[in-house]
């Protein structure tokens, strides 16, 4: 046998893929895979961006591998497989990571150290773990374009995602709601259900059961029962279940309607009538205090009907009356209901957990004060509309980092009308091709069916800023779709003409815009986007499209026989984990 032969069998096989690596890269191989004549023409790869603010992992090198091998296959049958690399760079999880190295337990503490700063903090920790990255995908031999991949908080980036959100936003698909998130008041922000979960604490609270007069008769009520006396002021509804048994009962000169499977909560009583909860169904009752009812008046929500019984899936008949108080803005069951019913949405409580001016008796005071519960049920019980007060005990979730007892508050957020687009998503998802196939009907097709609308905006700082701005004296809002657009509507046009123009907070929140309508001065919304849509975005953003190379997703004209696609768009190979079918997968689609 040949001595060189000999020797490489010697070799281990380390050494042999070190060699060939370096044959890749001294002769260029990857780069010729790509100049040379494609006879099939192009197959369409999409790589799903990592954070490069995280080591690689071994679940990486195995998604790795999937996304190296198949691109290989197309080229050997006579495809060009464009390889472009990506970085997802943006986030909550690279804000968390400066928090820590900052030692930061609050917004208030970011606000003060200033935004420009955290935020530049945040982008140099980006790249922690670059050359881990790098060396991790070159030893596993991965043929993927890194010197040119995409990054997604460079501006050009931001700018196609911002093409891209007024398209949504010209379709009418953007729209501004609350959502009720847990909120601590006194750090001022919500937390996450991971925050959450470490706050849980055994808490004694006043429960109340109270009565709300029906309309139009003499002595009847319904009973309803609450934890949180301090959401009773804001009451809007009362919920009951259509298919649950309620009885009118006699006690003393009143009539108390609640379920027959709770009549020990009032005690003793001649039950005169039992209906199912659909009679029940749409009775008005007067409304507890008068502070909402008159606080919409010559507001949007005004003529809003409320203070009626609705039905609702979720009451059941395992504690409380079954009749269930319903606050919109201060729970999640009474959001939901109060967004499909269309019941008023108003608060009386301000961030900062306190009632507002139009609160009367209560204003100015926190709401998780005892002494707040204790005085509503005072009041109540002076007006004769207690039935009962007890002392309940609960596992209750607090602040972990202030102690502080949470409240569920509904929240001004942007919202994409996914719900809108669903028949459509289901249409396209047949289209695809899933390995493995159960993946399409079911992970997949299960979420698309139940799919909701996106809650879009998060209240943080390193993102891409929600590119809207609100006039402040007519409320008038435009969508900016471009930085060429920014600037024509920018009362001083050279922050965003200047070369180093950055279109992140805190720069961006300083521009102000001419109201087309008014002439007034529109500020931008705090918000930045969810990071899920940066990533989702990326066949358009990794090109600039359309800025720029806009034959990568344009389909050739018509007259041109083509294959009706553009030159890398839309992808015909994407391989990732299966978390992301919920995750990347969804927002790409
Ligand atoms: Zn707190
Ligand atoms: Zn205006």
């Amino acid at each position: 046998m040949r001595p060189d032969i000999m020797a490489e069998e010697h070799k281990s096989i380390s050494e042999r893929e070190q060699e060939i690596l370096a044959f890749w890269e001294q002769q260029k191989i990857f780069q010729k895979s790509l100049s040379q004549k494609a006879p099939k023409g192009n197959f369409v790869f999409f790589e799903g961006p990592p954070t490069a603010n995280g080591k690689p992992g071994i679940h990486h090198a195995e998604a790795r591998a999937f996304k190296d091998i198949i691109p290989r296959f197309r080229t050997m049958q006579g495809y060009r497989v464009e390889r472009k690399g990506g970085w997802d760079t943006h986030g909550l999880p690279v804000e968390l990571e400066v928090e820590k190295q900052l030692g930061f337990k609050s917004k208030k503490e970011i606000e003060e150290y200033g935004i420009a700063k955290f935020n530049a903090k945040c982008k140099e920790s980006v790249w922690t773990y670059l050359k881990d990255w790098q060396e991790f995908t070159r030893r596993l031999g991965f043929w993927v374009d890194l010197e040119n991949a995409y990054v997604t908080y460079k501006p050009e980036y931001v700018e196609s995602l911002w093409w891209v959100i007024k398209q949504i936003w010209d379709k009418g698909l953007l729209y501004q709601d609350y959502r009720v998130t847990p909120h601590c008041p006194r750090c001022g922000t919500s937390l996450s259900s991971h925050e959450l979960a470490q706050g849980y604490a055994e808490v004694k609270d006043l429960a109340v059961s109270a009565k709300f007069k029906i309309k139009g008769k003499n002595n009847e009520y319904f009973v309803a029962w609450t934890t949180t006396p301090w959401t009773l002021p804001a009451n809007v509804a009362l919920a009951v279940g259509t298919s649950i048994a309620y009885v009118k009962v006699k006690q003393g000169e009143d009539y108390l309607w609640l379920a027959k499977a709770r009549s020990e909560v009032i005690g003793e009583g001649e039950v005169v009538e039992e209906v199912l909860g659909e009679k029940l169904v749409g009775m008005e009752y007067e409304p507890l205090y008068p502070f909402v009812h008159d606080a919409i008046n010559g507001t949007e929500q005004e003529g809003k009907k409320a203070w009626y019984v609705a039905s609702a899936d979720f009451v059941t008949t395992t504690d409380g009356t079954g009749i269930v108080h319903t606050a919109v803005m201060y729970g999640a069951d009474d959001f939901e209901l109060g967004t499909k019913i269309g019941l008023p949405k108003y608060h009386l409580v301000k961030l900062d957990g306190t009632f507002v001016d139009k609160a009367g008796f209560l204003a100015g005071r926190l709401v998780t004060d005892e002494g707040v519960a204790i005085d509503i049920i005072k009041d109540l019980a002076h007006r004769g509309l207690l039935i009962k007060k007890e002392k309940y005990e609960h596992s209750y979730p607090h602040c972990w980092r202030c102690k502080s007892k949470i409240i569920y508050y509904a929240k001004d957020s942007w919202y994409i009308k996914m719900s809108t687009l669903r028949e459509k998503m289901i249409k396209e998802n047949k289209k695809i091709h899933w390995e493995p196939e159960h993946i399409q009907e079911g992970r997949f097709g299960e979420w698309l069916r139940e799919v909701k609308d996106w809650a879009f905006s998060r209240e943080r700082y390193w993102g891409t800023p929600l590119p809207i701005w609100v006039c402040k004296k007519c409320g008038e809002k435009k969508c900016v779709g471009s930085f060429q657009e920014l600037k024509d509507a920018s009362s001083d046009p050279s922050v965003v003409s200047s070369p180093s123009f950055d279109p992140h907070r805190p720069t961006v929140d300083e521009i102000v815009l001419k109201c087309e309508k008014c002439g007034g001065e529109a500020k931008r919304v705090p918000d930045v986007c969810d990071v899920w849509f940066d990533s989702g975005c990326m066949p358009y953003a990794q090109w600039h499209y359309p800025f720029e190379n806009k034959a990568k997703i344009d389909p050739p004209s018509p007259r041109l026989r083509g294959t009706g696609k553009g030159e890398a768009y839309p992808a015909d190979y994407i391989s990732e984990a299966i978390d992301q079918t919920r995750g990347w997968f969804y927002t790409l689609l």
